[in-house]
């Protein structure tokens, strides 16, 4: 029997869903958060620490961070964590940290939110939500983060298809919410030297499929400080919008992910890494 390709290709197309598609946008959309934008010809980079643990820590990363070309400031206040006897964040003593290294720096700050009912407090101190990999199919999470009106950084989930992914993008911009950028972050292999497997298939593969902008995690990706910056590249090649990485003034301090935490000057080679790879793909580093 004699396949009809263009037939199979039709279908496929046809079920994708209906927000998210590219056809739906073609030209892409830019997300904005606080006046840097994400989607456009430049690359952002979102840095620091994987949880807010102290004034000085985040103070003193966010600073160093932002001299060496970081655009956004990341650090969670309320962490999924493994087991429920380490470290769970500093909560809402959190958020305050990140609002007051938000003045002290202009650098706008993306934190998660794991819950519905923090939504709205999460909402009034970030410039943009994070819905991590472990929620990524809590779907009344998606639903009342997808009413707010802020930009939205959702993260693949570590066990989800790339179908399951848009989906779940869809939940979002179903509530009303366009603002979404989607950020792989490394999926569960059989591979255990790696602490996930980075899918760099998903850019491009995402890339074909919706008008989303796509960042790229290397630090959850690779859980491992030496690798970050050589899949920071890798990303960039592949056509990543963004990196999220993960930067701790004294990573042997930290108290989550610390072993996949850059040093400052480790994350200044990065950068410096990754501006020669951007010009090659004819774009640049966003600045602040
Ligand atoms: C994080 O960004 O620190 C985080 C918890 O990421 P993920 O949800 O991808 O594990
Ligand atoms: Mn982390």
């Amino acid at each position: 029997m004699k396949i009809d390709a263009h037939c199979i290709e039709t279908t496929i197309k046809s079920n994708e869903p209906e927000l998210v598609r590219l056809s739906a946008k073609p030209e892409g959309t830019i997300v904005d958060v606080n006046g840097v934008k994400i989607g456009g010809k430049e690359i952002v980079i979102m840095a620091g620490p994987c949880a807010v643990e102290s004034e000085v820590q985040l103070s003193e990363t966010a600073r160093s961070v932002r001299a060496q070309g970081a655009s956004i400031l990341r650090g969670g206040a309320f962490k999924p964590r493994t087991s429920p006897y380490n470290f769970q964040g500093l909560g809402v003593e959190g958020l305050e940290m990140l609002e007051r290294t938000r003045k002290e720096t202009g650098m706008p700050v993306v934190t998660e939110v794991m819950d519905t009912r923090q939504v709205e407090t999460v909402a009034r101190y970030a410039d943009m939500l994070q819905i991590g990999s472990r929620n990524m199919q809590n779907f009344p999470l998606l639903k009342e983060v997808g009413l707010t009106s802020k930009p939205i950084l959702l993260k693949r989930g570590m066990m989800a298809t790339i179908d399951e992914y848009l989906y779940a993008a869809e939940y979002l911009l179903s509530q009303g919410n366009s603002q979404v950028v989607l950020c792989e972050r490394g999926i569960r292999t059989f591979e255990s030297s790696t602490r996930y497997t980075l899918d760099l298939n998903a850019i491009p593969v995402l890339k074909q499929r919706t008008h989303l902008p796509v960042i790229v995690d290397p630090s959850h990706g690779t859980g491992i400080r030496s690798l970050v910056a050589t899949m920071a590249g890798a990303a960039i090649a592949a056509g990543a919008d963004g990196l999220l990485t993960e930067v701790h003034f004294k990573p042997e301090e930290a108290l989550s992910d610390g072993s996949q935490s850059l040093y400052p000057e480790q994350f200044g080679e990065m950068m410096r890494n990754i501006r020669k790879i951007a010009e090659a793909v004819s774009r640049n580093i966003h600045s602040l």
